[in-house]
């Protein structure tokens, strides 16, 4: 369903609204305007598709060489090429046919020579170049026979000696689909039935066909490698976009774009450019890197080892939180405060040094957030472990079964999906230049941030909350950060 009568309504945003001042009312209207739509309860297929919904396939090295080999067969039976031939064409279109074929209508052997197929376009790809006697060959400079004598259709000859070590030489350097012939200006390119003969170690095979691979992927538009450490897996999809995808061998959940961690709300050039200034500014970051802080009622030392930022002093029992030391109880109300940054109103008059202060000002309050969403996260695996070692011992100990406490489980992971979205919704609002949008935005951000903490305050204490409660307190969050993604994420 694209366009329904679930839709939502267009935000209560007052266009008019210029100032930089935030004025409570329109949180008001905010409200009014998210309640609404929460409260019709929406029959199961007319809600809106999920907006983190891709497909995808999952390949293994062989599953993916399979899937090449596939195409190249059927790009050589629409072309009516050799294998080879179509190889070398899919592998300078990105492994398009159609951008192939509609390149192709009049004629295909000026596109073969391009591609270093043909010598010229009035040669043949059946006509092999007849073989000379009385040979020198131009690079050892002796005379050969007939049989150790190899050229591509170019009529190139060389010995088979000197073209093993210009092969050998080109994929120790990491060279595969790119190996040409060695006369002189000549754009030939050796396709891997011609090399391979020429490579006498099983080493160099290896590491030829591995690069061949390696760089047939690197080119299909279609074809990625997962970028999760070691791992092998290459995912397919038929619509390149900013969309989660997850390996199924190393979990690692990454942009099928731009094959950086998933970063959903931000999108691919937002999350290049933080992660950039993040990597630049890495020493001035350093110092807010905190592990401890004062309690702000009593100044006793407290130290955070749980992902939950809603602290509670052990000492004086004051609630507070652990970002902006703010009281816990009018945290609610103030959250707004929390995680959104006040610009300088009067920045434009202000002199090149205050300007800068700020800019770093800013810059850290953005990162100060998303570095600590990052710890919460590692925090709150730690918390999982945990939770999994209790219900091993509610189960041997005959309390219900693992099925009777899979809910614990399922409210970490959900926290753990929340928290990451939470995390790039900073570098996202970082960037976003103040408008009503961006105040739509942080509304919703404060409201995420809000259920996403207190989530996570009963996922640490899930023994003195009831499953309702806590599957109830998931299905609000989970719900905030669909909202979110459906205003701000492009489908
Ligand atoms: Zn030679
Ligand atoms: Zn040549
Ligand atoms: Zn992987
Ligand atoms: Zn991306
Ligand atoms: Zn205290
Ligand atoms: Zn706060």
């Amino acid at each position: 369903m694209a366009e329904g009568s679930s839709r939502l309504k267009t935000p209560p945003v007052r266009m008019e609204s210029q100032s930089d001042e935030y004025e409570y009312d329109e949180y008001e209207d905010f409200d009014a305007y998210y309640d609404e739509g929460q409260d019709e309860m929406e029959p199961e297929d007319e809600r809106e598709p999920d907006p983190e919904c891709y497909e995808y396939s999952v390949f293994s090295v062989d599953e993916a060489k399979a899937y090449l080999a596939k195409e190249v067969q059927t790009a050589a039976d629409a072309l009516k090429v050799p294998c080879y031939a179509a190889k070398a064409l899919l592998m300078s279109h990105q492994w398009n046919l159609d951008a192939i074929q509609s390149r192709t209508k009049q004629d295909i052997a000026n596109l073969l020579v391009e591609c270093g197929v043909l010598p010229s376009a009035d040669s043949s790809l059946t006509k092999e170049p007849a073989i000379p006697s009385n040979y020198v060959c131009p690079v050892c400079i002796e005379n050969q026979s007939k049989e150790q004598l190899r050229s591509l259709l170019c009529g190139h000859f060389f010995c088979k000696d000197c073209w093993s070590q210009h092969v050998v030489v080109l994929v120790n350097e990491g060279s595969s689909t790119g190996i040409c012939c060695m006369a002189e200006k000549c754009l030939m390119r050796a396709p891997e039935d011609f090399v391979i003969p020429l490579l006498q170690s099983e080493h160099h095979k290896l590491r030829y066909n591995d690069f061949y691979f390696k760089e047939s992927i690197k080119n299909h538009s279609s074809l990625r490698f997962c970028p999760g450490a070691d791992c092998t897996i290459v995912v397919y999809a038929a619509e390149v976009k900013s969309k989660r995808v997850e390996c199924t061998q190393c979990k690692t959940s990454w942009c099928f774009n731009c094959c950086n961690n998933y970063h959903a709300p931000a999108d691919c050039d937002i999350i290049k450019k933080w992660l950039t200034k993040c990597a630049d500014d890495s020493e001035t970051a350093n110092y807010i890197s905190a592990h401890t802080k004062d309690c702000p009622v009593c100044n006793i030392c407290i130290e955070k080892n749980g992902g939950c930022n809603h602290m509670q002093c052990s000492k004086c029992l004051h609630n507070f939180c652990w970002m902006c030391l703010g009281d816990w109880k009018t945290h609610g109300s103030e959250y707004y405060e929390c995680s959104r940054y006040k610009e300088n109103p009067n920045i434009a008059s202000e002199s090149a040094n205050v300007k800068a202060r700020e800019a770093l000002k800013k810059y850290l309050f953005y990162f100060e957030r998303w570095d600590n969403h990052a710890k919460s996260l590692r925090l709150e695996k730690e918390t999982l472990r945990k939770s999994q070692e209790r219900i091993q011992e509610k189960v041997e100990n005959k309390m219900g079964t693992w099925i009777d406490w899979q809910y614990l489980l399922a409210a970490a992971s959900l926290l753990a999906k929340c928290r990451y979205t939470l995390q790039y919704t900073y570098p996202f609002a970082y960037y976003l230049e103040p408008s009503p949008r961006k105040k739509l935005f942080e509304y919703q951000q404060a409201q995420l941030e809000a259920e996403i903490e207190n989530l996570s305050w009963k996922v640490e204490r899930a023994a003195s909350y009831d499953r309702g409660d806590l599957e109830n307190q998931m299905s609000v969050a989970e719900k905030r950060r669909q909202t979110m993604l459906k205003d701000f994420f492009p489908a």
